[in-house]
């Protein structure tokens, strides 16, 4: 069983990404099943064509200790197990904590059992202890971090490779690259290709910043269900194969804040 986490900072494009990924997976003949792993509730929209409105927390909140497996998982796009963590009510209570009680759940209601493969897209703007969870308990191994070449995203992704770097001193978890979900800024591919050379690790793919991506989204749909013979599907088809088979598993060496700002000034200007 694989085991990967996508991380990245918020609206980077990680459910995107996972839902195609889930998706070009299963048409592989895989096993899947996707855990969103952020308050928004949204990373299985695209697979089940709607919002899940039953995550764990919600579950767990109606219904206490009598919550059963058949209430969290959802089936999605070609029999994808899809789940969502879910959140606290706006306002009150710790997300990262939210992770911890949905993640714990899911492990006693054995909800994974002969899955091939088992994605977490989770929301990577803070490294607390809560979003560091997947990555802490071995829940997850293999660390994709999505990004694009604006600082702040390169920021969230440097600080995430932080958190991968420490838990893999004392753990089996690596990093396996560097997914660039592109928002064309100048020299972007290049400019992430050196981030990724600097963290020890690699650029895994370059994904165009495409509409087809939108008309999708608006449709409900992943890209390979909404566009199968377009280019952008292919990419992220491309993208599954090349994760399926990456040896390139590394701890990675983060920068510092200044290394990283005159990276990112040197390329972006
Ligand atoms: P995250 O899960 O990281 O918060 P999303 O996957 O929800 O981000 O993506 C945020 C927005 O960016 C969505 O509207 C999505 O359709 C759009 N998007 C993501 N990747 C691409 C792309 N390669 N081309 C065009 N739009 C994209
Ligand atoms: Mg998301």
């Amino acid at each position: 069983m694989k085991k990967i986490a996508l991380y990245g900072k918020g609206g980077i494009g990680k459910s995107t990404t996972a839902s195609n990924l889930s998706a070009a997976f299963s048409e592989e003949g895989l096993k899947v099943c996707q855990i969103g792993c952020d308050p928004k509730n949204d990373s299985t929209r695209l697979l089940l064509g709607h919002i899940c409105k039953q995550t764990v927390l919600d579950m767990v909140r109606d219904k206490d200790d009598d919550v059963e497996a058949a209430d969290i998982v959802h089936t999605g796009y070609n029999g994808i197990k899809c789940v969502e963590a879910g959140g606290p009510e706006p306002g009150v209570g710790c997300a990262g904590r939210g992770i911890i009680v949905a993640l714990e759940k899911l492990k006693s209601l054995e909800v994974i059992t002969d899955e091939d493969l088992i994605l977490y897209d989770v929301l990577g703007d803070v490294v607390c202890g809560g979003f560091a969870v997947p990555i802490r308990e071995g829940y997850a191994t293999d660390i994709y971090i999505v990004s694009s070449g604006e600082l702040m995203s390169l920021y969230a992704a440097n600080n995430i490779a932080k958190g991968v770097k420490r838990f893999a001193l004392r753990g089996g978890v690596r990093l396996g690259g560097i997914i660039g979900n592109s928002r064309n800024t100048p020299n972007e591919r290049a400019l992430l290709e050196e981030f990724a050379k600097r963290l020890h690790t690699q650029l895994i793919a370059f994904i165009p910043r495409d509409v087809v991506v939108n008309k999708a989204e608006n449709n409900r749909q992943t890209v390979l269900q909404y566009a199968p013979e377009s280019a952008q599907a292919e990419v992220y088809r491309q993208l599954s194969r090349d994760i399926m088979s990456n040896e390139k598993l590394s701890v990675p060496t983060p920068m510092t804040f200044d290394e990283l700002e005159k990276l990112v000034a040197e390329y972006g200007n």
